[in-house]
C-alpha cells in the first residue's frame, strides 16, 4: 500500500504517524510545500510576544526526526501541483522548480486553510501581515524587531487576532482591534463577549466594533487605514479576518466542495473519490450537535481526523462523529472557552433552546485567590440535552468547558450535570462545582421553580414595573437600575408589605443567586416573581456596550463590582 499525504502539519503528520504504527511495511510519502513539518501553529502568537523564546520549540518534529522514528519519506519544499485521478498520480514541484510524478494507492489531503486577504485597495502593502505558518511568524517578528512599529491595527477579533493583540501589548505596542461584528470571538454570544470587551479595554487595547477596514494607503510615516467615516495611521496591520479552505488542488481534480470551497467528505473522511481522503481545515464538517454542515478550523479535529483516515486506510471500521468546536483562548490572565452551539448557531439550525447564566468561584471562596467563572449554558428544553456552553474566567475554565464538552458528546441532560460527581478540595473547586451549579439552574428552570428574564427582555419592561434590587447597601450604592427599589434579601421577609401582590415582582441581584432565593421566598408567600438571569453584573456589562435609551433602565452609579 502506497499512501501520499499532502500537507505535513496537524492532520497530515498525525495521519502519517498513525499509518506507520498500523502498518510497518506501508509506503508513506509526506509532501509539504513549506520548509517545516509538524510545527506548532497554535504556539506562533506566543513566539511573537516572546513567551516562547526558542524558535526550535515551534517545530515538534523535523523531517529528519520524523523519518528516523517513523521511516516516512518526508519531502519538504515539495508542492503538490495537481492530482491526476485517472492515473492515480500526484504532480509535484521540487524547490529547484523541477517537476515529477508520484503514484499512489491512497491519497490524504491535509493542506489546511489560508488566511483571507480581502480584495481591498492597498492590501499588498508590505506593512500588512497575516499569520498562518512559521515563515509568517518570522516575518512579523522580524518587522517588530527591525521597524519597531508602535501603532498596530489588527483587523478581525477572532482567536488569532485576540491572541496576537495580547502578544503585541507584551512587545510594548499600542494595539487596536477592528471587527465588523458586534463582538469579538465569534463562538461567544454578544452577552458573554461584553465582559471580554471590558477586559481588552482595561489592558489598553482599543476596540472598534461594527467597523470594517476599507482600504490601506502607504506613505512615509506609516499606513493610513480607511474606515467608513475616518482614516487612522498605523505602523503595521495584521489581517486576521478568518481563513478559507486551501482546496484548489481538490477543485482542480473535480473533488466535490461546497460554496465556501470546503471539501465534502463522508463519515469515513473520503471525498467523492474513495481513494482520496481529506481532513483538517480543508473540509466541511458535520456539526456534532446540530448535524448541520459547517466549517470549524481547529487543531484537535484535524489531528483526530488524521488518525481516523489512517485507521480507515488500514481497514479499521471507523466513522467521524462530527465536530462541536470546543475551543479555548488565553487573554492576559483571562481564559475564554466555548463548546457546542451558541445562540446564533442554535437559531440558524432551528433548534429550540433555553439558557442559564451561572457565576460561581473557580475554587472554594474561602481559599485564597478565588475568582468567579461566568458560565452560559444552552440546553434543549424538550430533551433537556446540553447544547452548548461558554465560560469566561481566570482559573479552572479549561476543566469546566471540557466537562461540558464531554457532556455534550455523551448527549447528557442538564439533570446529569446536577448529579455529576466532580473532584473537590478547596484549592481546586467547591463542593458544588460550577458545572453542578449550571445544572441546578437549568433544572430549577425546567421544574418551574423560578421564572427568569434575560437582559434584553428586562430592558423592555414598562416604566411601572415593580423592580426590587435585593443586594447589599454598598452594592446598590455602587450602581443600580434607575427605577429599582432597594430591599436587601435579608430584610425581604419583614418587608413583604411594601410589595404590591397584584403586580409581578422583578428581582435583581449581582449574579442571579440572591434574586433566585428572593423569588423562591416571594413565590411561597403568594407573589408572582421573576428574576434577572445573570444579574446586574451581566446587565451592566451589556449596557456599557449598548446603552439603552431608557430612563427606566439607565444605570445610576458607575462602579461595577
Ligand atoms: C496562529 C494560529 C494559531 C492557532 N491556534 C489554535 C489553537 O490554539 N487551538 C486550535 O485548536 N487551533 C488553532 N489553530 C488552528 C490549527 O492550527 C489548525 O486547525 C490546524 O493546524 C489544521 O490542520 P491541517 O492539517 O488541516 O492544516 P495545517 O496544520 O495548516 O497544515 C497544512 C499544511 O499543508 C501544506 N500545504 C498546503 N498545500 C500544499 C500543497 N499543495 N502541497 C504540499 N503542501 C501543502 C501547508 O504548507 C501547511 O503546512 C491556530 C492556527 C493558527 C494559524
Amino acid at each position: 500500500m502506497k499512501t501520499i499525504i499532502i500537507g505535513g502539519v496537524a492532520g497530515g503528520a498525525s495521519a502519517a504517524a498513525r499509518l506507520r504504527r498500523l502498518d510497518e511495511h506501508a509506503d508513506i510519502i509526506l509532501l509539504e510545500k513549506g520548509p517545516y513539518i509538524s510545527y506548532a501553529n497554535c504556539g506562533l502568537p506566543y513566539y511573537i510576544g516572546d513567551v516562547i523564546t526558542d524558535s526550535e520549540k515551534l517545530t515538534l518534529q523535523s523531517p529528519k526526526s520524523f523519518r528516523k522514528r517513523f521511516r516516512i519519506d518526508v519531502r519538504v519544499n515539495s508542492e503538490a501541483l495537481r492530482i491526476h485521478r485517472d492515473t492515480k498520480q500526484v504532480e509535484i514541484r521540487k524547490q529547484d522548480g523541477s517537476i515529477y510524478f508520484e503514484s499512489y494507492d491512497k491519497l490524504i489531503l491535509s493542506p489546511g486553510a489560508k488566511p483571507i486577504r480581502p480584495n481591498l485597495p492597498g492590501i499588498d502593502s508590505p506593512r500588512i501581515f497575516t499569520l498562518r505558518n512559521v515563515p509568517d511568524t518570522f516575518a512579523i517578528k522580524n518587522y517588530l524587531e527591525t521597524q519597531k512599529p508602535k501603532r498596530i491595527l489588527i483587523v478581525g477579533g477572532g482567536y488569532i487576532g485576540v491572541e496576537l493583540a495580547e502578544n503585541f501589548v507584551h512587545a510594548g505596542c499600542q494595539v487596536t482591534i477592528a471587527d465588523m461584528a458586534d463582538h469579538v470571538i465569534a463562538p461567544l454570544d454578544a452577552d458573554m463577549a461584553a465582559e471580554v470587551h471590558q477586559y481588552l479595554k482595561a489592558h489598553g487595547i482599543r476596540l472598534y466594533l461594527h467597523t470594517a477596514a476599507q482600504g490601506f494607503y502607504d506613505h512615509a510615516e506609516g499606513i493610513d487605514v480607511q474606515f467608513a467615516d475616518h482614516k487612522e495611521c498605523y505602523d503595521m496591520v495584521i489581517m486576521a479576518v478568518g481563513v478559507a479552505p486551501d482546496s484548489t488542488l481538490a477543485k482542480d481534480c473535480q473533488l466535490s466542495t461546497n460554496s465556501r470551497g470546503a471539501i465534502l467528505v463522508n463519515e469515513q473522511l473520503q471525498t467523492n473519490d474513495a481513494d482520496i481522503y481529506a481532513i483538517g481545515d480543508v473540509i466541511a464538517i458535520r456539526n456534532y450537535v446540530s448535524h448541520e454542515e459547517g466549517y470549524i478550523a481547529l487543531a484537535g479535529p484535524a489531528n483526530r481526523q488524521g488518525r481516523m483516515a489512517a485507521d480507515h486506510i488500514c481497514g479499521k471500521d471507523t466513522s467521524y462523529a462530527g465536530t462541536m468546536g470546543s475551543s479555548i483562548l488565553k487573554l492576559f490572565d483571562m481564559s475564554i472557552a466555548a463548546t457546542g452551539l451558541n445562540e446564533k448557531a442554535a437559531q440558524t439550525a432551528g433548534i429550540p433552546y433555553k439558557k442559564v447564566f451561572a457565576y460561581a468561584p473557580g475554587h472554594a471562596s474561602y481559599y485564597p485567590d478565588a475568582k468567579n467563572l461566568s458560565i452560559k449554558l444552552l440546553f434543549q428544553p424538550e430533551t433537556q440535552e446540553v447544547l452548548g456552553a461558554q465560560i469566561i474566567g481566570f482559573e479552572g475554565v479549561d476543566k469546566r468547558i471540557d466537562v461540558l464538552a464531554t457532556a455534550i458528546h455523551g448527549h447528557m441532560k442538564v439533570r446529569d450535570l446536577s448529579q455529576l460527581e466532580l473532584s473537590y478540595a478547596p484549592p481546586f473547586s467547591s463542593a458544588k462545582d460550577p458545572v453542578n451549579i449550571a445544572g441546578f439552574l437549568a433544572e430549577n428552570l425546567q421544574d418551574g421553580l423560578v421564572k427568569q428574564l434575560h437582559v434584553q427582555d428586562f430592558a423592555n419592561l414598562d416604566a411601572h414595573a415593580q423592580i426590587i434590587d435585593v443586594r447589599t447597601d454598598d452594592e446598590y450604592a455602587a450602581g443600580h437600575l434607575a427605577k429599582s427599589r432597594h430591599i436587601p434579601v435579608d430584610e425581604l421577609r419583614e418587608r413583604l408589605h411594601e410589595l404590591d401582590k397584584k403586580q409581578e415582582v422583578y428581582l435583581v441581584c449581582q449574579s442571579g443567586l440572591r434574586s433566585y432565593l428572593s423569588a423562591r421566598m416571594l413565590t411561597q408567600h403568594g407573589f408572582s416573581a421573576t428574576h434577572l438571569a445573570g444579574g446586574y453584573r451581566l446587565y451592566a456589562h451589556m449596557m456599557k456596550e449598548q446603552p439603552l435609551d431608557s430612563s427606566l433602565h439607565g444605570i445610576c452609579g458607575a462602579k461595577l463590582s
